[in-house]
């Protein structure tokens, strides 16, 4: 789940775990757009000043929904060459249950930005996804993060690779289970141009073969997208034989029943 203080969601932190409570969710999750330095010039980050409310309100709401749902506090960071000291020094600041490995930069190109979309005709698309998922392999290997979110973000407006490209999700699943991190199943992607989760159904039966753990983003940037699409997200899990999911407190992983 984001904020408003991302600048492009909408709602109170408090009607997201509303939203979750009458879902039924075992646990809602919030992970900010963290305070890293971004090569563009729009508001997507919190600041820090954001982040240290946003820290105190989710302690607020966890005393006032006790016993209701279990509220934890994540963290989406960029990952871009060279900037592990500054996702370090944040991890180390705030207590988070976890944190999730976002790429959104190809270089300083923000690829996923609406305003991008014209820019994938000057690329291969092969060499586009060697170079895109080479940067989620750089950040697993970093070790600072629990979670690698919608891994395959690069097909937003559905630029698929056509053919095999096999070779490219074994080495990013052998890549997450030597990371020892879990993959989120994201289920934005159903309401973008390319219409299905983050993680495509060739990556998470890899990542079920090469052992790597779960769970379930519905990467809500309003309360009524709190948990969008699970029922879909599920049945894929489940198909591809996975019985469990992954919950994080303080940066240590349980594993949960679907
Ligand atoms: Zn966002
Ligand atoms: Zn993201």
């Amino acid at each position: 789940m984001h904020s408003k203080l991302c600048g492009h969601a909408v709602g109170e932190i408090g009607e997201y775990v509303e939203r979750g409570i009458a879902l039924g969710l075992d646990a809602i999750g919030f992970s900010f757009h963290l305070p890293i330095r971004i090569p563009v010039d729009y508001k997507i980050n919190v600041t820090r000043e954001e982040l240290d409310f946003l820290a105190t309100e989710i302690e607020r709401l966890r005393a006032k929904y006790a016993g209701r749902i279990p509220i934890l506090f994540g963290g989406e960071a960029d990952y871009l060459p060279g900037n592990e000291k500054e996702v370090e020094a944040l991890a180390a600041a705030y207590p988070f249950d976890y944190l999730i490995s976002a790429v959104h930069f190809v270089g300083d190109w923000a690829f996923d930005h609406p305003a991008a979309a014209p820019d994938f005709d000057r690329w291969d698309l092969r060499k586009l996804y060697e170079a895109y998922f080479g940067l989620v392999r750089e950040a697993i290997r970093t070790g600072l993060f629990d979670v690698v979110g919608h891994v395959d973000l690069i097909k937003k407006f559905g630029h698929r690779l056509e053919g095999d490209w096999s070779d490219i999700v074994a080495e990013l699943c052998a890549e997450m289970r030597r990371g020892d991190v879990a993959m989120e199943i994201n289920t934005a992607g159903f309401d973008k141009p390319v219409g299905e989760q983050y993680a495509s159904e060739e990556i998470v039966g890899g990542a079920f073969a090469a052992g790597v753990p779960i769970l379930f983003g519905s990467d809500a940037h309003a309360p009524e997208q709190v948990g969008r699409y699970f029922d879909r997200a599920i049945a894929l899990a489940r198909s591809v034989g996975y019985t469990s999911y992954a919950c994080y407190a303080r940066q240590r992983r349980r594993l949960l029943p679907i």
